[in-house]
């Protein structure tokens, strides 16, 4: 999330579009600002569950909730990523176009979100 926020803000610092970078319109800060802030939110419940872990206390539930809300958030802001590349996002070149298709994956793997929605709901409700 982070590395995907940090290639668009340069990329929409050198691209130009009706004759002046895309930093330059709100809705490509406003939906960036958006990323930066989804992105530090995440960090910080990483963050929580790696030192819960460390101390040998990160339970199931909320191992669940992290693979579950960290993968969805990671697809939201790498695919808003894309789109702010327009259509060089699409070009594998690009290396925010292998980071859209590798986050997508990472909801299905290690246990499918629609799973870790079941531990979650078993455990808790
Ligand atoms: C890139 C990649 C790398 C992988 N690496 C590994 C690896 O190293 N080791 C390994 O063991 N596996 C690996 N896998 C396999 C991965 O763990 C499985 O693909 C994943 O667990 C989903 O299983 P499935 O593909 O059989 O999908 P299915 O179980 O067939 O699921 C299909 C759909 O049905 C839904 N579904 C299934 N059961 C339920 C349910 N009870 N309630 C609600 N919805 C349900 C799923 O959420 C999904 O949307 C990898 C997969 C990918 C894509």
């Amino acid at each position: 999330m982070e590395r995907a926020v940090a290639i668009t803000t340069q990329y929409v610092k050198d691209r130009t579009a009706f004759s002046k970078p895309l930093i330059e319109f709100q809705n490509t800060r406003f939906q960036l600002a958006q990323c930066m802030t989804e992105a530090r939110v995440g960090r910080v419940f990483l963050d929580d569950c790696i030192g819960r872990f460390i101390a040998g206390q990160l339970d199931d539930v909320t191992t669940a909730m992290a693979k579950y809300w960290l993968t969805e958030c990671g697809c939201r802001i790498v695919d808003e990523c894309v789109q702010l590349h327009g259509g060089y996002g699409y070009m594998t070149e690009y290396p925010i176009a292998r980071m859209w298709a590798d986050s997508r994956a990472q909801r299905i793997y290690a246990g499918t979100n629609e799973i870790m929605k079941e531990l979650i709901a078993w455990s808790s409700l």
